[in-house]
């Protein structure tokens, strides 16, 4: 099964890492998509997200990052994945996944595949992240250590 974790990754935390560490042992493949909102600007470029990802990930070897804009559906049928996945963490996330999840499925016939969040990562936004960096902290606990350095000096250029 090819597997397709789209998200915005703005920037990636210990909960994406975890999501994505438990879908690949799920998936034959996984791709994990930066998406390019149109709607909301992000803190990262693409390429800042797309280095951080790929760090995060060298390690596990059926994980491939991209970058699509537009619909989720296009980029899963672009690269043939058989499932969507998403990670869930509050009530939330839920309402707005579940309406995702049906109109994806509406259009392309693809299924989405939930993964609920670990206790520990529940609480762990991109936002928080970036509201914690701005202010000059630590990350130790929010992103993983190997990248720490590399979200701080992004955010300050
Ligand atoms: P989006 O803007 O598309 O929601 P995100 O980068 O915020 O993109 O999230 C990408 C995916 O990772 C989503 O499915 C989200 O639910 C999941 N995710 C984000 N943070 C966590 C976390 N702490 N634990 C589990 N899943 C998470």
């Amino acid at each position: 099964m090819k597997g397709l974790l789209p998200g915005t990754f703005d920037p990636p935390t210990l909960g994406h890492l975890e999501i994505i560490q438990r879908a690949a042992k799920l998936c034959d493949f996984l791709y994990v998509a930066i998406g390019e909102s149109s709607k909301s600007s992000s803190s990262f470029t693409i390429e800042q997200r797309r280095d951080l990802l790929a760090k995060l990930t060298e390690k596990i070897s059926n994980v491939e990052i991209i970058s699509f804009s537009g619909l989720v559906v296009a980029c899963a049928k672009k690269v043939k994945a058989d499932v969507i996945v998403r990670g869930l963490r509050s009530e939330s996330d839920f309402n707005y996944e579940y309406q995702m999840a049906a109109a994806n499925r509406q259009m392309s016939g693809i299924e989405t595949l939930f993964l609920m969040a670990s206790p520990a990562y529940s609480h762990l936004s991109s936002t928080i992240v970036r509201e914690i960096a701005r202010e000059g902290h630590r990350l130790q606990g929010l992103v993983p250590d190997d990248i720490e350095s590399m979200v701080l000096a992004y955010l300050r250029h």
